[in-house]
């Protein structure tokens, strides 16, 4: 065959690939109530909305047990409304309804997250979704800080997103319409001073420092495996070039990776970041509930066709990072060359 024709042929077949995979799952769908396809999540999101008061009112105590209690539940609370609630939001995931998909968007981006929801698609949705691991447009790299050692990136960067994460949306802005802008800000400064307040207010911190201080702690409470979790499942996998990319099956198959399940982070970034990545990257508008119930049909596909299908555990993704940490957040990735797979 020449080679045109069988890079053609072999595209063709990703597409039918593609198409009995999207087939089988939306099968499963079809089968799944309200409560399955989005009413799990949304429950989980409401309960950690109502804890948060239980949270505020814990940090009151001098009983050191109850105040850690307070700092822990503010923390995961945090940590479930913005890495979950926002990641959902942004996919559109938590309603069909495209009007609530904006308000819960705003809520959690910009309120809870303090981040724009404006970029967080484009960054997110538009770039790391649609160019999974082609270098320059969807390959991670925006968490690569090439400057720092491995051992400041792994273990002292992550106390610092809850800082970076505002003001990188305040430089982003830059590129946003006036009106937008404008509406970030006054989210984005809502969420903040909401929470400072209820803290001295609700919590009864007497110094401005004290209560910023306790800010900075239940916002960075899992601000590592957070930083962590985002390289583990792209960096060091395939990387490709625009011009040759693979067709979206084997970008996914090859490009992303599931770690096992845990439960904290299962509740609070949600199973499409976790255990469910490669079905999230394939199927983007499932909610996390969703992409628990597709996995044993999609990797069953995917062993069945032979194609990759990443796993490895937390532990083992932190031993390579560390050991290979030049290689893999320094330097420029290699690009992988598949032949007849574009
Ligand atoms: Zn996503």
């Amino acid at each position: 065959m020449e080679p045109e024709q069988d890079a053609r042929s072999a595209g063709g077949g990703a597409e039918g690939l593609l198409s009995e995979l999207e087939a089988r799952v939306q099968d499963v769908v079809k089968a799944s109530s309200w409560w399955e396809r989005h009413g799990v999540d949304c429950a989980i999101l409401a309960l950690s909305l109502l804890a948060v008061p239980a949270g505020f009112l814990c940090l009151r105590s001098e009983n050191t047990l109850v105040f850690a209690s307070g700092i822990t539940i503010l923390g995961v609370c945090h940590y479930t409304l913005t890495v979950k609630g926002s990641h959902l939001a942004t996919h559109g995931a938590l309603t069909e309804s495209r009007r609530w998909s904006k308000v819960w968007e705003l809520f959690f981006v910009e309120v809870c997250t303090s981040f724009t929801a404006e970029y967080a698609e484009y960054g997110h949705v538009k770039m790391h979704h649609g160019y999974t691991n082609v270098v320059g447009l969807g390959d991670s790299s925006t968490w690569k800080l090439p400057c720092l050692n491995r051992y400041v990136y792994m273990f002292l960067a992550p106390f610092l997103v809850p800082i970076v994460t505002p003001l990188v949306a305040v430089e982003r802005l830059r590129k946003v319409e006036l009106g937008a802008a404008l509406r970030t800000l006054a989210l984005i400064s809502l969420g903040l001073y909401s929470h400072y307040w209820l803290l001295r207010h609700v919590s009864g911190f007497r110094s401005r420092g004290s209560a910023l201080l306790c800010m900075l702690l239940t916002r960075s409470l899992l601000a590592h495996p957070y930083l962590h979790v985002n390289i583990f499942q792209h960096i060091g996998l395939p990387m490709f070039s625009l011009d040759k990319k693979p067709r979206r099956i084997h970008m996914m198959s090859l490009g992303v990776l599931n770690l096992p399940r845990q439960p904290v982070l299962d509740w609070a970034f949600g199973h499409s970041l976790i255990s469910c990545h490669v079905e999230h990257h394939l199927f983007p508008r499932l909610s996390d509930n969703m992409c628990l119930k597709v996995k044993p049909v999609v990797s069953q596909f995917l062993h069945d066709k032979q194609l990759p299908y990443n796993e490895d555990s937390y532990l083992s993704r932190f031993r390579l990072f560390l050991s290979r940490y030049e290689e893999f957040m320094v330097h420029a990735p290699p690009i992988t060359e598949l032949v007849g797979l574009q």
